[in-house]
């Protein structure tokens, strides 16, 4: 068989949907998009060219009008992501921007599209939001789109795949994913793409194993090669041996073994054996994630990110979008809560019209609440929409990026005129909701006594929290080995949080990335965090863990840990004292 005479390769990529599949490769690319050539225009062949750009885009429309149309009843939940490629391929600083340069210039449509999307990207990139940086990826499946029209290449219908495979391509976009026939296909890498791009939030609510960022995959991969992809670790292995075949299918045994367990038992209430209840919830950024929360057992919405409808469109969305948007959500978890953050976006043109100049930093410049502040009739469209969401069931909001006292009082301030501009219009809303903030910025964590007085929760944010803690850009990889969630220093931030919030009888949650991994929920326990919000995936392995840890007793673990001064020293307590039950409770495959 082929794996006893080629070499195996293995490469690393990074993990988008966990799991574990073998099988065939398909490759679903085709030649013609990356080799892109520059020549020059006559004079009088410019309008030609631009109509050829135009006819490109315009066959690109239809394309995915007929994706849309063909979407299976299961998938329609996506087709919102690809309604938002649509709008990207008349944005102006993709259309207009190409045929300006097209006619500037007199270079073909191919090279003028290819310059536009580097320009676009590489401002993309700079945005310090991992969400929003991500978009990228929305950029370059749009671009694809219109270059494969205009060089004629076609790319193969994910649809029509009639064997069971492992798909190999450059990248996919959330529509291909979409057309992804669950019985055919069993997996799927890409060269391109991050965790949180939507091709891979698409393939964890599919559930199939998937690796992205491979970089070269489809250099080294041909059409059938044998495969085996490990999704949860983010490793493809190229002609795997016979040895790494028994290895695989063992721990994709036992893996499929271990989420019929949590699974069964996701819908059971999180509480501790001392009786301690703890609510577990989904964070998401799309409305259609929601269901995937209440399949994995989320008891609510702990964080909705909102900043996704704000981009990739040339003007803001109004108030009746963003209301159907939000009211969708609420009402498919009523009366469960739902905690809608508001817009957090720094002040990067490419995110709206409303955009400032290009900030040298822009993670400590005009991001979040900050931006709201200074866009009050930006910020109070959406403060209303989420009141009038707000009748349909169990509504929060959270402010954030609070570092002062000042913030919150001028975030209330809108939040009530808000409330009043309705009032005037007569349109129904519901003003008794709770607010809350984000605690992610060190100066919130040294004025958490005094905001608690002001507000009705604390979310602590420590993806945030740890950046700004330790000066560390949360996506640079060479300061990733910093980032150490159990580290002395934001131990103890996040014990004086929950201290401040505990005297002033406020609630102290936690949705940052810190509260979805099970192996710190001792410790989050221990603090006295009342309610943990993450991916949905990682919803029923933290209730397991949950179920098994006495609160009590983890209270006195924490109070232990914190006289530690070294990030060793509590690592090595936490596994002591949990690593038994822990990897009792957990299966990592
Ligand atoms: C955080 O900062 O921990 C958080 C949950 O918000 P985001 O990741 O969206 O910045
Ligand atoms: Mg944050």
């Amino acid at each position: 068989m082929f794996a006893d005479h080629l070499e195996e390769i293995r490469i690393n990529g990074i993990k988008a949907s966990p799991g574990i599949c073998i099988g065939k490769a398909y490759m679903v690319d085709q030649e013609g998009v990356d080799i892109v050539e520059r020549y020059y225009i006559d004079k009088q062949h410019r309008s030609k060219e631009v109509k050829r750009f135009k006819a490109a885009v315009r066959k690109a429309i239809d394309e995915l009008n007929e994706i849309i149309t063909n979407t299976p009843e299961e998938f329609q939940q996506h087709t919102g992501i690809l309604e938002t490629h649509m709008v990207l391929l008349k944005d102006k600083m993709l259309y207009d921007k190409t045929i300006q340069l097209i006619e500037a210039e007199r270079i073909n449509a191919e090279w003028a599209l290819k310059r536009i999307v580097a320009g676009l990207k590489s401002m993309f990139r700079n945005i310090s939001d991992t969400y929003l940086r991500e978009r990228t990826a929305d950029i370059e499946q749009v671009s694809d789109r219109i270059m494969r029209n205009l060089v004629g290449a076609d790319k193969v219908n994910i649809g029509a795949i009639d064997k069971r495979v492992i798909l190999v391509a450059r990248d996919l976009s959330p529509a291909e994913t979409s057309q992804i026939q669950l019985e055919r296909i069993k997996g799927f890498i890409t060269d391109r793409g991050g965790q949180a791009s939507h091709t891979g939030i698409i393939a964890r609510t599919l559930e199939i194993p998937a690796v992205v960022g491979l970089r070269n995959a489809t250099h080294l991969i041909n059409n059938e090669d044998l495969l085996a992809v490990d999704g949860t670790n983010g490793v493809v292995v190229i002609h795997p041996s016979d040895n790494t075949l028994v290895e695989f299918e063992e721990r994709q045994q036992r893996y499929e073994d271990y989420l019929t367990l949590i699974t069964r038992e996701s819908h059971h209430r999180a509480e501790t054996p001392d009786g301690h209840y703890v609510p577990v919830m989904g964070n998401i950024e799309l409305s259609e994630e929601v269901v995937s929360v209440r399949d994995h057992g989320g008891e609510g919405i702990g964080l909705y990110r909102t900043e996704f409808q704000y981009l990739s469109r040339s003007e803001f969305p109004t108030e009746d979008e963003l209301f159907d948007k939000y009211r969708e959500v609420v009402e498919v978890m009523a009366p469960l809560p739902v905690s809608i953050r508001t817009l957090d976006i720094n002040g990067d043109k490419a995110i709206g019209t409303n955009g400032n100049d290009e900030e040298p930093n822009p993670a400590l410049g005009l991001r979040a609440i900050r931006y709201c502040l200074k866009y009050p009739e930006l910020f109070k469209t959406q403060l209303k929409a989420i009141l009038r969401a707000a009748v349909y069931g169990n509504v929060r909001i959270i402010f954030p990026l609070i570092s002062n006292t000042q913030e919150v009082e001028d975030a209330q301030k809108l939040l009530q005129e808000a409330a009043d501009e309705l009032d005037r219009t007569g349109v129904p809303y519901n003003g008794d909701i709770e607010a809350g903030i984000m605690v992610e910025v060190p100066s919130a964590v040294i004025l958490a006594e005094e905001l608690a007085k002001m507000v009705d929760f604390f979310s602590i944010g420590t993806n945030d929290l740890i950046q700004y803690a330790f000066a560390i850009d949360r996506g640079n990889q060479n300061v990733a080995h910093m980032y150490q969630p159990l580290h002395p220093a934001i131990m103890r931030l996040l014990k004086q949080v929950a201290d401040a919030a505990r005297h002033n009888h406020i609630g102290v949650y936690m949705c940052g990335e810190m509260a979805g991994d099970p192996y710190f929920v001792p410790v989050l326990l221990g603090l006295g965090i009342q309610e943990l919000s993450m991916n949905p995936l990682s919803i029923p392995a933290v209730k397991r863990v949950i179920r098994a840890i006495e609160a009590d007793e983890a209270k006195k673990f924490v109070n232990q840990a914190l006289q530690e001064t070294d990030v060793k020293r509590i690592t090595a307590m936490v596994e002591e004292s949990y690593g038994s039950i822990l990897a009792e409770q957990i299966y990592k495959a």
